[in-house]
């Protein structure tokens, strides 16, 4: 599998640090306000990319943070007359919806800064120690000189970084040795939340809070970093040089980024005031629409935002979907014969699908051309399982398109045909339990079935089920 590496900018092949797992850090949002669909880009395509990690068989870390701590936030707070954690929950709370509706998976580990607060500390004092950061009046600034790397991910050209920085003259910041230094801890103003330090009462930068949370819950190297591609820099290459230097040993092996979800072929900001929120379209779309529309550009190229292209990913949803129910369909109600060859055939070619699309996904998380295998195999079953199909065939090519539809993360069918499935696999069990006499496990079934809200009615013409 390659990835494009923002580090190298070529297509590398990944091999994780130890064989079968990955560890992954995506930087989360900031939370003041409900999630925008340019928040939403980063969530979908890096759970994407994780799923297809799952599916190839590894075993995944996956940290994603919320920045609970910042002037945004402390400005809501202000503006409702409320505590800046009241907005940090609350907005965490909804973005966690959305996520839910966007059948964005939860990571492994979803930590807050403000409950990392000592982690912080005990890095910026080691960052002190080694000679990599110093204190001025209660500020804790990292010295960027002290580390020879600096720049080397967003491939910039520091001196004319330091005269541009050198210009604006960032006032209060005239204490700083370096324009390009920046704050690791700074003292608290006048009603600001704050922490105990040996610096000062204040609080954390936000570059440190994702060196830390990284370094706790994936250890000092990790595998993979990823963000929106506005993180590069300085975001992310302070990150690299607060935990290289602390740590004493590269950071992340792999760097990806998503390039950004625009509007009118602007970058959708809520400082531009030119954004959707999640919520906003699920007012009109169903979420996976949303999904559907996200991975049909390559995360690396910039995706506009148009109500045709919504349009045309709703019309796609909706083949996939239809091609899904039907097969579903045959499932329930179709023959019970034995395949004919030229029905295995069609089963072996429909299994195919599988490795066409993991080639595309292995080219760098490519979900465009990988959505494009999904739709090739949508129009094969429509054409080579007819009506009146055998179960059997009907299954086995309905198992390979949710089995990639998954990957990706698109829910096909509905809840209710989901729950079906469940009931009826256990359905069939409590059969074969019955038949083998292990009636113990069959009453289990029963039971565990009735605790679902649905009863079983044994009829002549087999078992029946209805929901009570
Ligand atoms: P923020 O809350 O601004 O820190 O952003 C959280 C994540 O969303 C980061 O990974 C950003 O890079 C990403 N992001 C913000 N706006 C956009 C956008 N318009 N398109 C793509 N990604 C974005
Ligand atoms: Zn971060």
């Amino acid at each position: 599998m390659k990835i494009f590496n923002s580090l190298t900018m070529t297509k590398q092949e990944f091999v994780p640090i130890e064989p079968g797992k990955v560890s992954m850090y995506v930087c989360g949002p900031t939370v003041y306000n409900l999630i925008h669909i340019g928040n939403a880009r980063p969530m979908i395509v890096f759970d994407t990319f994780r799923r297809y990690l799952e599916h190839k068989g590894y075993e995944v870390n996956y940290v994603s943070n919320f920045t609970d701590v910042d002037d945004k936030i402390i400005k809501a707070a202000i503006e409702e007359g409320v505590s800046p954690e009241e907005i940090a929950q609350r907005y965490i709370a909804e973005c966690k919806k959305d996520m839910e509706a966007m059948n964005v998976k939860p990571a492994t580990t979803h930590p807050q800064a403000t409950l990392e607060i000592d982690g912080m500390i005990a890095m910026i004092q080691e960052l002190i120690e080694k000679g990599h950061a110093y204190e001025k009046n209660g500020t804790v600034y990292f010295s960027t000189r002290s580390f020879r790397d600096y720049g080397e991910l967003s491939h910039k050209n520091l001196d004319d970084l330091r005269s541009g920085f050198r210009d604006l003259k960032v006032s209060g910041e005239e204490e700083k040795e370096d324009p390009l230094d920046f704050v690791l801890w700074k003292p608290k103003k006048e009603g600001e939340p704050f922490w105990p330090s040996p610096w000062s009462d204040g609080r954390p930068g936000w570059h440190i809070e994702c060196s830390v949370m990284a370094k706790r819950y994936l250890g000092d190297t990790i595998d993979i970093h990823a963000g929106g591609e506005d993180l590069i820099f300085p975001h992310h290459e302070n990150e690299i040089a607060q935990s290289t230097c602390a740590n004493g040993v590269p950071f992340a092996r792999y760097w990806m980024h998503n390039a950004f979800l625009n509007i009118d072929n602007r970058k959708m900001s809520k400082s531009l005031g030119n954004f959707f929120t999640v919520r906003d379209i699920s007012q009109k779309y169903d979420l996976q629409v949303l999904r559907l529309f996200m991975l049909s550009a390559h995360y690396r190229s910039p995706l506009n935002f148009s109500a045709e292209l919504m349009e045309s990913a709703k019309a796609s949803l909706e083949r996939i979907r239809n091609a899904a129910a039907r097969l579903r369909d045959l499932v329930e109600n179709g023959t019970d014969a034995v395949l004919a060859e030229s029905e295995k055939a069609v089963l072996r070619e429909a299994n195919g699908f599988t490795a066409k699309f993991d080639e595309r996904m292995d080219d760098d998380n490519n979900t465009a051309d990988a959505l494009s295998v999904v739709f090739d195999l949508v129009r094969f079953a429509n054409t080579n399982v007819p009506d009146g199909a055998p179960k059997e065939l009907a299954k086995g090519v309905l198992d390979v398109l949710l089995t990639l539809t998954d990957v990706l993360g698109l829910i096909v069918l509905t809840e209710k045909e989901n729950l079906d499935e469940e009931i009826e696999a256990l359905i069939e069990a409590r059969q074969a339990a019955r038949k083998a006499k292990d009636f113990a496990t069959a009453d289990r079934i029963r039971d565990e079935l009735k605790a679902k809200g649905i009863e079983l009615l044994d009829t002549r013409e087999g078992v029946k089920w209805k929901r009570i």
